[in-house]
């Protein structure tokens, strides 16, 4: 109020500093769930991939997605959920803080909100919290990358987690006995491990647990063909983002889907 701001303690505001994002950057925030190894033992996750942890992930990542419109895409995988948002984005003046916090609380609190939703009689026995980071990427190359890498680590952490309980839940050994069985093993011994010993060929594996979830924001047809018709040199507005979104298992590491979903990168 304007009584407050006149206060003789108004000059402490000088102390708070801003932390504004570079212009003309991607802006990334990832968040991760803080100790969910624990997490999802207590709670009774079904190993390696239990769905309801991933679908109340996802929902919970939509529901980001539709608050904050400057979002082009997410990506998510185990606990953890990366938000791209447009590189020429004004949300709270491209505020590093404010943009993360606003991010990782609402994850967090309809994380909480929806839990029945998807675990039904399983109680929700803590609070569960999520960290959270900005990450500022300046070409579209290194955009990629870093999806690309995150998408890599899905597909490395699922493979050794898809043995790793095999060996634990078919197989009876030790989670210390099964963690020595693949040590060193390299991409095609758990491959074959997979085959030879649980007949199971590790590429028809649900391509949710495989590539973890991506969604984009859809665009409706009139505002795509109005974008398609716009020159250089128009003075049209700039593309205004439609709250409904999309959810795909599917491949981002190659071009395809960047082909596809040109839209995404070029607007
Ligand atoms: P911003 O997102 O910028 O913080 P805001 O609407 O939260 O916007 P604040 O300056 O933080 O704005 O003010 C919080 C407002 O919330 C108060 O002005 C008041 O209207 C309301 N509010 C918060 N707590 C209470 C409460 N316990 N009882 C009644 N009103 C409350
Ligand atoms: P930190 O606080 O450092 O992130 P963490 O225990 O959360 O510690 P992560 O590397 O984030 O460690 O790993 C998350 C863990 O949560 C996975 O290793 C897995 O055990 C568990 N997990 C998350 N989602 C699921 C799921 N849908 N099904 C089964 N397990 C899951
Ligand atoms: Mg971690
Ligand atoms: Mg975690
Ligand atoms: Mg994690
Ligand atoms: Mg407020």
């Amino acid at each position: 109020t304007a009584a407050m701001a006149k206060s003789k303690f108004e000059y402490v505001r000088q102390f708070e500093v801003d932390n504004p994002c570079l212009p003309n950057c991607w802006l990334v925030v990832r968040i991760d769930g803080k100790a969910f190894h624990k997490f999802s033992e207590k709670h009774n996750y079904i190993k390696p991939n239990d769905e309801r942890g991933l679908g109340l992930m996802t929902c919970a990542a939509q529901r980001v997605v539709n608050e904050f419109n400057e979002i082009v895409l997410a990506y998510g995988q185990s606990d953890e959920y990366s938000f791209v948002f447009h590189k020429n984005c004004q949300v709270y003046n491209r505020r590093a803080s404010k943009i993360m916090t606003n991010v990782v609380s609402l994850f967090s609190s309809s994380f909480t909100m929806y839990w029945p939703r998807y675990f039904n009689t399983q109680e929700l026995l803590y609070p569960p919290s999520f960290d959270g980071r900005v990450v500022l990427y300046p070409t579209d190359e290194n955009l990629r990358d870093y999806l690309s890498w995150r998408q890599a680590d899905c597909h490395i952490n699922n493979l050794y987690n898809t043995c790793f309980w095999k060996l634990v839940q078919e197989k009876g050994l030790t989670p210390a006995q099964s963690q020595e069985r693949l040590k060193g093993t390299l991409s095609s011994d758990k491959n074959e491990l997979l085959f030879s010993e649980f007949k199971t060929n590790y590429n028809n594996l649900p391509e949710l647990y495989r590539k973890g979830t991506v969604i984009i924001r859809l665009q409706d047809s009139k505002i795509l063909a109005q974008n398609n018709r716009e020159d250089e040199n128009s003075k049209t507005p700039p593309v205004k983002w439609k709250s409904s979104s999309m959810v795909f298992h599917t491949d981002i590491i190659g071009k395809s889907f960047w082909e596809e979903h040109h839209y995404i990168l070029n607007k």
